[in-house]
Formats: structure tokens, C-alpha cells, sequence
């Protein structure tokens, strides 16, 4: 349930309300915005009175939320959420591109990516440490030692890391990850969900293999309603009956995902497509349609690369498609 207060009400008779509602069992989310202040109401609303407080005379409206998300609804919310990362924004008109291996897989690798990305333009570091591979016999990551070769690399260049997290026990491992990705297989894993919506990080949560965009914003609920509001969302493609594409970018999520929530949603075209030659127009298509963010794979070394190889930019193409990238945000933002 919503309740949009009227313009112009004070801070005590709004306060009198918030208690009041807290007292019925139900949790507030204050989303205070320029003209409006919206109070969303989380709990069973089934017994609340919405005639008594649409009477009140501090109360412009009362509105049933029909959808099952509710932290994450654009209603319970109207402004975007803009997720801050050390002094990069993502989000309402900022635009984050992150970039890097699919794995770490050295010291020296890692290293010379980020060099290479962040001379490119890119905001934000990736690389795997821990690896979601399909075959139990290929190459799972680094683990522990690769999230210190990312560390490093954050030092020598001022990146933030993003890396994935596929399970709880490896929590006390990130603390100084500063952004914890959920990967597309373990997107509906709802007890890693619930353990991060407890930690105070940003989640970059990945779109599964076959789920709905309804899906993608109940897994977005289970972390806020944990209570860490800083979710990022990735459409990453999903499995259709195409084979020629690794996935099927789903690039109408993104306009459709921006009036559902005011959770920023960034692309990856790398694990959409699998195919070099296709990330950089599928990249200019996400700036192009609103994305609020690009997630793509560079290696210095694609042909030897220990993990997805075939998609992955060369630094010079990377660099090539972050200028296009810039031409086409400034396009689509005029
Ligand atoms: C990745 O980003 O390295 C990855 C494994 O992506 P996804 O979960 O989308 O397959
Ligand atoms: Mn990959």
C-alpha cells in the first residue's frame, strides 16, 4: 500500500503517521521527493483502514500496490535510486561502465586489464574469482587469492571491484569487495539473497538463465527486504530457442524494468551474446535504450583466456566502444 502525503506537511504530523502505521505491525519506506513524500507500507495491509487514513487531512491519496514487489516498485518509490560506489554513481542520468576479465587469473593479468579499461574511461573494475562454470572440470576461479590480485589492481588504479559471490560461507572473504555480484545461476538462490540483504553492499543481481522480469524483482525483494536497498539489476540475456547467440538479449527489459522499479538497471552484452564481434553493437544498444550501465568483458588475452575467451573485447576494442558508448549516452540524452 502507498500513501502520498499532501505538498507542504510538516515533520511532526508526518512523523504522528509513520508511528502510528509502525504501531499497526507494518513496516514504512519513506521515499521523500522533491514535490512528493510517499509512505510504503510493507506487512499484511489487509486490515488497515484505507477510508480513515485517506480521511486524514495531512493525506493526498491511498493506493493499493497490486504487484507482489513492493521495496522495489517504482510506486513505493518514484524517483530512481542511485547506488553509490566510492565516488561512482550508477543510476538516475549516471551512467557506470565496468569492464574486465571474465576471471582473474593472474597478478599480472588483472592488473594490466584494469590499466588498459581505466585508460579506456571505465568507472568500475570486474573479474570473477569465484567462477559458476557448467562443467565440474573447468577452471573455477582463484578464489581467495584472486579477490586480493583484484584488490591490488584496485590500488594501482583507483578502480572499485565488482566480483561474484556464490555462496554465503565465502561472505567474510569480500568485506572489502565493494560490489557483490549475484550471479545469473544463483539468482533465485533466496538464502544468499536474504544473508547479502543483510550486509550494507551494493549487489550487482544478474537476470537468470530463464527467469521473468517479475522473477528478477521478487530476488531484488528478498534483498531489500533484508534491508540493503542498494541493488543494482543486470539483464544479461536469457535461453530462448536461438542457438547462434550464447542468450537472447532481452533489451526491452530495460525500458520495461525502468517503470517497474527505480532500481538501476545495467547490460552485459559479453554473456548475451558470446560473440566478440556482436558486444559492441548489442553495448550501443543498451546506451542507446536507457541502460544506466554496461558490464563488458575485456581480456588482454582473449585466445588464451581461462573463461569465455570468445566474448571478450581486446583493450583496443574496448577502447573503441567506450568512445561510441560516450556518443550515443550524449544522443540519447538530448
Ligand atoms: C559473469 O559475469 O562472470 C557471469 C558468470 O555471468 P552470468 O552469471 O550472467 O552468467
Ligand atoms: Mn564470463
Amino acid at each position: 500500500m502507498i500513501v502520498v502525503l499532501k505538498n507542504g506537511v510538516g515533520q511532526e504530523k508526518r512523523d504522528q503517521l509513520i508511528d502510528w502505521l509502525k504501531e499497526q505491525g507494518l513496516k514504512v519506506h519513506i521515499s521523500q521527493g522533491e514535490y512528493q513524500t510517499v509512505l510504503g507500507l510493507v506487512g499484511d495491509t489487509t486490515r488497515v483502514d484505507m477510508d480513515l487514513i485517506g480521511s486524514l487531512g495531512i493525506v493526498d491519496s491511498v493506493k493499493r500496490v497490486s504487484e507482489p514487489f513492493k521495496c522495489c516498485n517504482r510506486k513505493f518509490h518514484p524517483e530512481d535510486t542511485v547506488v553509490q560506489v566510492g565516488n561512482v554513481k550508477i543510476g538516475g542520468g549516471n551512467f557506470c561502465l565496468m569492464a574486465g576479465p571474465c576471471s582473474v587469473e593472474s597478478e599480472e593479468q588483472i592488473v594490466a586489464v584494469a590499466k588498459a579499461v581505466k585508460a579506456s574511461g571505465a568507472d568500475m573494475l570486474r573479474g570473477g574469482a569465484f567462477k559458476p562454470r557448467t562443467s565440474p572440470y573447468d577452471f573455477a576461479g582463484l578464489k581467495a587469492r584472486g579477490l586480493e590480485f583484484l584488490k591490488i589492481a584496485r590500488q594501482e588504479t583507483g578502480l572499485p571491484i565488482v566480483t561474484e559471490i556464490m555462496s554465503i560461507v565465502d561472505l567474510p572473504l569480500f568485506e572489502d569487495v565493494d560490489v557483490l555480484q549475484v550471479g545469473a545461476r544463483n539468482m533465485q538462490n533466496f538464502d544468499l539473497l536474504r544473508e547479502l540483504g543483510k550486509t550494507s553492499k551494493p549487489i550487482l543481481l544478474k537476470r537468470g538463465l530463464a527467469n521473468t522480469l517479475k522473477e528478477l524483482l521478487m530476488s531484488a525483494e528478498y534483498i531489500m527486504a533484508s534491508g540493503n536497498e542498494q541493488v543494482i539489476l543486470c539483464e544479461r540475456g536469457i535461453r530462448t530457442f536461438d542457438d547462434y547467440t550464447r542468450n537472447t538479449l532481452d533489451l526491452a527489459a530495460v525500458p520495461m524494468l525502468h517503470e517497474l522499479t527505480h532500481l538501476p538497471v545495467i547490460v552485459d552484452p559479453s554473456h548475451a551474446t558470446g560473440i566478440n564481434r556482436l558486444v559492441s553493437p548489442m553495448a550501443l544498444a543498451a546506451a542507446a535504450c536507457g541502460a544506466d550501465g554496461l558490464i563488458i568483458e575485456v581480456h588482454n588475452d582473449p585466445i588464451h583466456a581461462l573463461c569465455d575467451g570468445a566474448q571478450s573485447l581486446r583493450p583496443e576494442q574496448f577502447d573503441g566502444l567506450a568512445k561510441k558508448i560516450r556518443a550515443v549516452r550524449e544522443v540519447a540524452l538530448a
